[in-house]
């Protein structure tokens, strides 16, 4: 932070306006107003204002002026997420450098560890507070972060103390146990311990051998290393003619195009380089490309081969006729969909985070707009632009996707892996259920969303016609803390399949693609578009871009 002198009648923060900083008054006396209602409020003692513009670099909800000269403290907010960005994955590595000392669990491979990292809570115990009662039962166990215990054991007294990195109640990891003895946090400071429950322990672990060995099965196997197949790598542009416009993006079209000599049709996705270079999407586009590529999924639109020249990148990609999810939706009388097909629908959904996550790879950009339809009424995921590989971390920690989407993680820039797609997954199936997201406001600015996602599902009004299965999977899905989502679990998607809003849906058939489709298009033609809207031709004529970041397409 640094500290500027503020004069007087000077505005710090200015409503409607885009703020960056959070401040700290050191001195000086402030007023708070509103527009229609004048001030407010006005203060003089130490306080944080416009800290909102920290976590959501959005408009300012009042302006905050200096009655008198003063002084105030200023943070950044890019200084901000740095920070908390560096201190996550300190406290991580921290956590990490813990539990590796545990006898019992330093067995369990580092990817496992990750795991129980994210399982543990951080609690604060005052002197004096009984932790753990001999006799009692127990289903925690607890490592100290800080501060110092002293054990001690009816009839015996005072048989140890325990400080920083050591643990205890690590038997209750193992069975429901009877403490073996009292452990009370010393004077001055009382203690901090991270603690991990036995039943999410399990969840994630299964449960612990009596010897102590820990079988660790997770649900992350290693990706089937399978022949990837190439196809149509002989297309070239010059082979192909235009049949009309599919779609229009936020940076380019798709056409629906045919084959001179061969009757097959593909969509070609065309991008202005132009508008990449300045918007900063280069990244965007290779992730896009790179990992689309190479999925070869029937829940996932087949991307064949990119091309590049002056002006454009080119994506040569399977055409799904039947439209895409999001029309279809606002099509429908009620605007939404009936539970069955809902089900139909989020089911092609999870076989496609099922195949991307064993292959580490996490989606982050589920909505509707982003599912098509093809010849057969399947749904298919496609716009890999925010898709990323993780790395041996697990961990991504890059803000991406859309406001009414996005998991409590990723708002606070807590470092975030796949389970930012189970949360989206559950607000999906919301939205196909009742027609709108769970957390939408009428607020331009993104802040109040944010705030409602933060304020977390269990304050969502549902409507009647949810039925108690279809919410309660929803919930399970939009669990705050991320390792206590269904779908990221010892036993992964699988859970999700098992749940009972999914009774009786048959995934067999589903993947040999036996099961009819709610919404399969009627098409006279391969080139029949009728799923589409109509658009105007394309009259822009981007400018050169030779700048070369297009070298590997
Ligand atoms: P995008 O720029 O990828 O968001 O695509 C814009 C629109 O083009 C989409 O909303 C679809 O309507 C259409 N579209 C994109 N890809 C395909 C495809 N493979 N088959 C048919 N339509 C597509």
């Amino acid at each position: 932070m640094y500290s500027r002198e503020i004069k007087q009648k000077q505005v710090i923060i200015k409503e409607g306006e885009k703020g960056s900083h959070m401040y700290v008054s050191a001195q000086g006396r402030y007023e708070v107003s509103v527009k229609g209602k004048g001030v407010v409020n006005t203060f003089e003692d130490i306080r944080v204002f416009g800290e909102m513009a920290i976590l959501y670099n959005d408009k300012r909800n009042a302006t905050i002026k200096a009655v008198k000269p003063g002084r105030v403290w200023v943070l950044d907010r890019t200084v901000y997420q740095k920070l908390m960005i560096r201190f996550n994955i300190k406290e991580q590595d921290e956590m990490l450098e813990f539990l590796e000392k545990v006898p019992k669990l330093n067995k369990v491979s580092p990817e496992a560890l990750q795991k129980v990292v994210n399982l543990l809570k951080v609690k604060y115990f005052s002197p004096g507070t009984t932790i753990v009662k001999q006799g009692e039962r127990g289903d925690k166990f607890y490592i100290i972060r800080a501060g110092t215990v002293t054990i001690t054991k009816e009839g015996e007294g005072v048989v140890g103390n325990y400080g920083k990195g050591q643990f205890f109640g690590e038997l209750a990891l193992l069975k429901e146990e009877f403490r073996q003895a009292t452990v009370t946090a010393d004077a001055p400071g009382g203690v901090e311990c991270l603690t991990l429950k036995r039943q999410h322990f399990i969840a994630h672990f299964g449960e612990l051998r009596e010897d102590g060995i820990l079988t660790v099965q997770t649900s992350s196997s290693p990706a089937k290393v399978s022949k990837i197949v190439k196809e149509h790598q002989d297309v070239e542009l010059k082979d192909l003619n235009i049949v009309t416009t599919l779609g229009v993006g936020g940076f380019g079209r798709v056409e629906l195009v045919q084959h001179k000599t061969q009757n097959i049709i593909f969509a070609l996705k065309y991008l202005k380089k132009i508008d990449m270079v300045e918007q900063n999407q280069q990244e965007h586009v290779y992730n896009e490309r790179n990992i689309q590529m190479d999925c070869r999924s029937q829940f996932i639109v087949r991307l064949y081969r990119s091309y590049k020249d002056s002006k454009y990148i080119y994506f040569l990609m399977e055409s799904c006729l039947g439209g895409d999810l999001w029309t279809l939706l606002q099509r429908q009388k009620t605007r939404r969909f009936d539970e069955k097909d809902s089900r139909f629908i989020a089911a092609c959904v999870l076989e496609a985070f099922a195949y991307l996550h064993e292959k580490g790879i996490v989606y982050r950009d589920l909505k509707p707009e982003n599912l098509l339809i093809d010849e057969q009424g399947y749904i298919k995921l496609t716009d890999f632009g925010f898709a990323k590989k993780l790395g041996s971390r697990g961990r991504t920690f890059t803000f991406a996707g859309t406001p009414e989407y996005v998991a409590p993680e990723i708002i606070l820039s807590r470092g975030h892996d796949k389970a930012v797609d189970y949360w989206a997954y559950g607000i999906f199936i919301f939205e196909l259920l009742t027609g709108r997201t769970p957390f939408r406001t009428n607020d331009a600015s993104h802040m109040r969303t944010y705030n409602k996602i933060l304020t977390g599902i269990d304050s969502v009004d549902f409507p009647s016609f949810v039925s108690t299965k279809a919410r309660n999977v929803i919930e399970k899905l939009c669990k705050a803390i991320p390792a206590e989502r269904l779908g990221c679990q010892r036993n992964g998607v699988q859970d999700i399949k098992n749940h009972r809003w999914f009774l009786g849906f048959d995934w067999v058939k589903l993947n040999e693609r036996r099961l009819s489709a709610p919404f399969k298009p009627k098409l006279k033609s391969n080139t029949d578009t009728r799923y589409f809207e109509a658009f105007k031709k394309d009259t822009d004529y981007p400018p050169d871009e030779t700048s070369g970041w297009d070298v590997n397409f």
